[in-house]
């Protein structure tokens, strides 16, 4: 427990650090992606955090208070799913990859106004990234939680809104496609990840419905390899089916994307809330 405790604690300060320095260099908080446009492993990666943040806490002052629940700087994961070679859904003009690329940019605009949450991008353009190494990219920089974004292209049109998976059996639902060569097999999430994860997905879709947006009546299952996470709580969203042409139009409006990201930030909050209340009994 207080090992656990510490270990947040330092990481807080490393990231409050860095938060400091991107404000001050007028640059995105996004520094994950900024550090992988080096080309840089996870042992580089996590080497240069360390030694960054020793160097700049001698000259930047570490002005962000903590909150009450104890943490300064969670780290939010965003998935923009898709990428590069792979289009995803592709209905009637409209690309996932570039939709969900657009809300992922929106939530992360969101999540960098506030003050304790930092987002961090697996792809922040239209680069291929396989499944694994989205995960991998999360857990490196220490992520908290870790949100994928999709739109469905579903054949028969369901009016059922925003669908949140966790990861689970779902015999409706395909495995997913195979790995890249040299592509990391992830182990499936422990128990308790699972658990966690199904705590933050029930939260996101309770709060999307607070914020007047549909949702399907139930978290949903699917063996997702960017859900095998066993550090970060880690949930798939479906923003909605592009075969639906007015769902399609909403999901892309300005006035959704608003919302969904308010709903989320909100969520993601108090999940890490009490997950840190949850972790100090
Ligand atoms: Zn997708």
């Amino acid at each position: 427990m207080l090992l656990r405790l510490l270990g947040r604690v330092g990481r807080s300060t490393r990231l409050r650090v860095f938060q400091e320095q991107f404000l001050r260099s007028g640059r995105s908080l996004l520094m994950g992606c900024e550090i992988r446009d080096f080309h840089l492993n996870n042992r580089e990666m996590r080497r240069i955090l360390l030694a960054g943040a020793f160097a700049l806490s001698a000259i930047v002052p570490l002005s962000a208070p903590a909150n009450a629940a104890g943490s300064a700087s969670d780290i939010v994961v965003i998935d923009p799913g898709h990428g590069g070679k792979n289009a995803g859904a592709r209905v009637h003009g409209r690309v996932e990859k570039e939709l969900v690329l657009k809300a992922a940019r929106g939530l992360a605009d969101r999540l960098q106004k506030s003050k304790t949450l930092v987002p961090y991008l697996t792809r922040w353009d239209d680069s291929f990234v396989p499944l694994s190494d989205r995960v991998l990219r999360g857990e490196s920089v220490g992520g908290d939680v870790f949100l994928s974004l999709h739109a469905d292209n579903v054949r028969r049109v369901r009016d059922r809104g925003v669908v949140v998976f966790v990861y689970g059996m779902n015999e409706t639902i395909p495995a997913g496609p195979k790995r890249e060569p040299g592509e990391k097999k992830l182990p499936p999430p422990t128990l308790s990840a699972r658990r966690a994860s199904t705590r933050l997905a029930e939260r996101i879709r309770l709060n999307l419905q607070k914020h007047g947006i549909r949702t399907a009546p139930y978290v949903d299952k699917g063996r997702f390899a960017v859900l095998k996470s066993r550090q970060m709580p880690s949930v798939l969203i479906e923003l909605g089916n592009l075969r639906d042409p007015k769902e399609a139009k909403l999901i892309e409006s300005a006035a959704f994307q608003e919302r969904f990201s308010k709903a989320v930030e909100e969520a993601v909050s108090a999940f890490l809330r009490d997950e840190f209340k949850r972790a100090g009994k």
